[in-house]
């Protein structure tokens, strides 16, 4: 595949620096790459050569075959066969007469532009799909989507698919979709760096996971100008430095060295207990989207996972995933951490996280709204999937399930009994399970107010600070202008934390916290004189809490 000419180029001008709030430190220095989301606005021309049009149809056809193969294999090598399938079938689908020849009867009937016509099938196909009774062919819907928009890029030559790149590269957005921060490849990704954006928004989290800097809320415009450009993000600070001179580049490559050095000066933290001075000890996790993370995990010796995001695997799929496909996510995750605890938390799809297939209403509150357990409740073949693919996976290591979203304990009794049900038909299929830890996530005010309930209910809570702030104080975490009004530290929420743990220990259970807030080396201190008995955090982040872990005295 061709580098984009701009990708090659070296243009000489003058250094700007741009500013914005860090979600995550680090530096990074390399190339610059807008992202721009795939709108494809067509027009309607009239067309007279038929022919040429048909031509440009044509070789627009074979370039996105060609793009599919190669995404196919690429695929093929880096997450197996049954995610590679996928652009097997885009291939198959592009080829398809009847589409095809939809698209051909249109610029000939009609004499229209080509992109038109294939935006008109695109519809009409689009829609016959979704209004079939079979739920596979109605899935079918968003592929023919897909695959038009794909030869639409290539006819109006707006292509912004990361395909295209070859080195690693420093994303800059208007913002970031979970669903389009997964589909990056980590290797590739040097920074990212965001107009809005919020510091809790799971696109941060992402960034947090996969250990890259990230800046949000930069006042940085998307000038395809700066395409290709020298740009060195400072995590820090939230500085952008497009075209950096001399002097701020030797500045910030000895920053980046230190980085480095200190990354490497935690390295010997490795294979050392979680205690403090005074001899407390902690159980410190580390959270994780998807298998893939699994090796970040090992990399920086966490203890366990004490939140697996299990939605991703939803995230990152065309359909649902079926329960073969689960199963293996979450049996290789339980193998190569061989024997460690894996906390895998039930579906938390909605508000920010939707996909097209859940076919989810526009709601005016998300976050408040049909989302997470809400929808495995009232969905229930969807959730009883998902726990079979759980409790199978529980035979190859030591899983525990969470939930998450619970107001009540009549919830979780109903969750209880789905469980239930579900062990029940694997004993008697015969299918080999353990019996596994159940907890909740303490993530709304309601939950911490009948925590003492919950606790009589379940084998362990683990406290998701980021939506219990969003609740407790009422500020919407995607909400980039509340920055200011976000006090992470608020006593509020300090003392919700302090009651749970107590809940917790008062009917014998532990308590964790798996929230960004667990990773705050401010509030370590704070969390083992409460008794917090867990945290988990982001791989990255790991040696650095085990640091003040060790260096805190909590008897002083
Ligand atoms: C939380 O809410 O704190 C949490 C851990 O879950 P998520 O960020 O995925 O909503
Ligand atoms: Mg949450």
């Amino acid at each position: 595949m061709q580098l984009p000419e701009f990708l090659n180029s070296e243009r000489r001008s003058q250094m700007l620096k741009f500013s914005g709030s860090s979600v995550f430190g680090g530096v990074a220095i390399g190339k610059l790459f807008i992202f721009q989301k795939n709108e494809n606005k067509v027009e309607r021309r009239h067309i007279e050569d038929v022919e040429k049009e048909t031509e440009r149809f044509e070789k627009a056809k074979e370039k996105a075959l060609e793009q599919l193969q190669g995404l196919y294999e690429k695929a093929l090598k880096d997450v197996g066969e049954a995610n590679a399938m996928i652009f097997e079938v885009h291939q198959m689908m592009l080829e398809d007469l009847d589409y095809q020849d939809s698209i051909h009867y249109m610029i000939k009937e009609q004499q229209i532009n080509a992109e038109f016509a294939v935006a008109q099938t695109s519809d009409n196909f689009a829609e016959m799909f979704a209004a079939m009774d079979d739920a596979y062919m109605q899935g079918r819907a968003a592929d023919v989507r897909d695959i038009s928009e794909r030869l639409i890029s290539i006819l109006t030559d707006s292509q912004s698919s990361l395909d295209v790149f070859q080195e690693p590269v420093v994303i800059v957005a208007e913002d970031l979709a979970p669903s389009e921060t997964v589909q990056f490849e980590k290797d590739k990704l040097l920074a990212i760096v965001t107009r809005q954006g919020s510091a809790n928004s799971h696109t941060a989290i992402l960034a947090r996971t996969m250990d890259i800097p990230a800046v949000i809320q930069a006042d940085i415009g998307l000038d395809p100008e700066y395409n290709g450009k020298t740009v060195i993000v400072d995590g820090f600070t939230g500085d952008i430095y497009l075209d950096p001179d001399e002097e701020t580049s030797k500045v910030m490559e000895a920053k980046l060295a230190d980085c480095l050095a200190e990354k490497e000066l935690l390295q010997q933290l490795k294979g050392k207990e979680d205690v403090t001075l005074d001899g407390k000890h902690l159980k410190l996790y580390a959270n994780i989207g998807n298998p893939g993370d699994v090796a970040n995990v090992l990399r920086n010796d966490a203890r366990g996972i004490g939140l697996f995001r299990s939605e991703f695997l939803y995230l990152e799929s065309e359909d649902f995933p079926t329960e073969e496909e689960q199963f293996k996510a979450y049996k290789a995750v339980a193998e190569n951490m061989a024997g460690k605890k894996v906390i895998i938390r039930t579906l938390d799809i909605g508000a920010d996280k939707t996909v097209d297939y859940f076919k989810l209403d526009e709601e005016e509150n998300p976050a408040m709204g049909y989302r997470a357990i809400r929808i495995c409740l009232t969905q229930q073949e969807i959730f009883k999937t998902q726990l079979r693919a759980l409790y199978r996976a529980s035979n190859y290591g030591q899983i525990a399930i969470m939930f998450p979203m619970i107001i009540s304990v009549e919830e979780v009794r109903k969750i209880k009994k789905i469980v239930e049900e579900v062990k029940a038909e694997l004993t008697e299929l015969a299918v080999p399970f353990k019996d596994v830890e159940l907890g909740v996530m303490i993530e709304t005010p309601a939950a911490v107010m009948v925590s003492d309930e919950l606790a009589k209910e379940v084998d362990f809570f683990s406290i998701g600070t980021n939506d219990l702030t969003q609740y407790t104080l009422a500020i919407d975490r995607q909400n980039a202008k509340l920055g200011d009004f976000y006090n992470a530290h608020h006593p509020a929420i300090l003392k919700m934390i302090e009651m749970v743990v107590k809940n917790a220990h008062g009917a014998g259970i532990w308590a964790g916290i798996c929230g960004e807030l667990g990773a705050d080396l401010s509030l370590t201190e704070t969390f083992l004189k409460m008794g917090v008995d867990e945290l988990s955090v982001s791989p990255a982040m790991v040696l650095r809490v085990r640091k003040i872990i060790r260096e805190t005295d909590t008897s002083k």
